[in-house]
């Protein structure tokens, strides 16, 4: 089977997870698609392959070179976004697409059109594997493992390729935060590894958001509106002064690229207490640094003028920029650049506004930048992928472990 036999396989399975549980994995119909995998890679040759009770597929391709060659990981997540149904997914291939309307579906009245989605202009004359515009398709991320399973298909179909040892990693729960909580990065015992989580062909991402959640609890003084002067001190005013001082062209409508912000996510209020939940966001290290300072001087300043203790700030780390665990297995970039190349794909290396499971991992010891799926409009009912882009990042999986074995000694 091919990457898109398999992926149109492993769309129809729900694997959609679910905010707000407290056990991995958060849905239990993860498991269908995890056991269908594991069927899969055992039925391929793939001797150890496994699920653990919390939904983590591994196994392993031995390898064919007796070279020293690093261990070299491939993961991709197995759920699909909460956000929208991914139950019941009737994908359907518009062939040679012709640049117009795509009619999803006539009884909703559901068209993906080039006007709102002008990224459809680079797939004219290909194949795409669109939805039914009544779920979502699930390419993130199951684009990702059917590539990974051709990849690994070929592999084992031609021995008379040289390669070091590969693991095979499938991971639950990614869209809802949990996908690398319970990943068992010794039992892996890659050395780095790649996601395959991005999006179009090309995309290569070793860099996301440093990123933290700033609390601020406000504290007024509430006295009869009556007899209040000089005395009341209103939270939900104070609140006010205090987003007031953040900077205003740093949020995230006004932001891009490299730019990082301050995004006010929640505020709730009443006279004696208020309310502030913020992410705070920056590529770079030292700015996020700043912004988390700026955040307290503009703590103490209130502090300082209405009384100690009115406003308490508390800061939380949620993940860093992986590029500090990159830059020292710059080949991983570099070499994943070259296979782009020599396949005549052209890399595009950006910053991503956020986080993956490779910057969990990155920190968790095993270097890990994100390659593209070839998907598009994820989270949604436009979401789409074209069939040479899943076979491209299939060919380009092997492509990457044969670099990787020509760098052996
Ligand atoms: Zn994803």
């Amino acid at each position: 089977m091919n990457a898109t036999e398999k992926f149109l396989k492993y769309v129809t399975i729900d694997t959609r997870s679910e905010e707000g549980q407290e056990p991995v994995p958060s849905t239990n119909v993860q498991f269908d698609l995890a056991n269908l995998l594991v069927e899969e890679m055992k039925a391929m040759g793939i001797s150890d392959a496994r699920v653990d009770g919390h939904c983590y597929v591994y196994g392993t391709i031995p390898a064919t070179t007796d070279k020293a060659v690093p261990t070299l990981g491939f993961v991709a997540h197995m759920d699909t976004a909460p956000v929208v149904s991914g139950k019941g997914v009737n994908p359907r291939i518009v062939s040679c697409y012709d640049g117009g309307d795509i009619l999803l579906n006539e009884a909703a009245g559901v068209v993906m059109s080039p006007v709102e989605f002008p990224r459809l202009k680079n797939y004219l004359g290909e194949d795409l594997i669109v939805t039914d515009g009544t779920t979502l398709l699930g390419a993130d991320d199951k684009a990702g493992i059917a590539e990974i399973m051709a990849m690994a298909e070929h592999l084992l179909t031609h021995p008379e390729i040289p390669h070091g040892t590969i693991r095979l990693g499938f991971t639950p729960d990614e869209e809802v935060g949990r996908g690398t909580d319970f990943f068992d990065v010794a039992g892996f015992g890659a050395d780095v590894a790649y996601t395959v989580d991005g999006g179009a062909l090309g995309e290569l991402e070793y860099e996301n958001f440093n990123a933290a959640s700033a609390k601020v609890y406000v504290k007024g003084s509430s006295i009869h509106p009556g007899s209040a002067k000089g005395k009341l001190k209103n939270a939900i005013l104070l609140a006010y002064e205090f987003h007031s001082m953040l900077p205003p062209a740093e949020r995230p409508e006004y932001t891009e690229g490299y730019e990082g912000f301050y995004h006010l996510n929640h505020m709730s209020g009443e006279v004696e207490d208020a309310f502030l939940d913020y992410l705070v966001r920056d590529h770079d290290r030292e700015k996020f640094e700043e912004k988390k300072a700026y955040l307290t001087r503009v703590a103490d300043y209130l502090n300082a003028k209405y009384g100690a203790g009115t406003v308490r700030l508390e800061l939380t780390d949620r993940y860093y920029n992986m590029k500090e665990k990159i830059l020292p297995h710059m080949y991983l970039v570099d070499l994943a650049k070259e296979a782009m190349e020599e396949l005549s794909i052209t890399p595009q290396v950006i910053p991503i506004r956020g986080g993956t499971d490779g910057c969990h991992l990155s920190y968790m010891g095993l270097p890990c930048p994100n390659l593209c799926t070839g998907g598009e409009n994820s989270h949604g009912k436009y979401e789409f992928i074209s069939v040479r882009s899943l076979e491209q990042t299939a060919n380009l999986l092997v492509r990457i472990v044969e670099k990787f074995a020509a760098m052996g000694e």
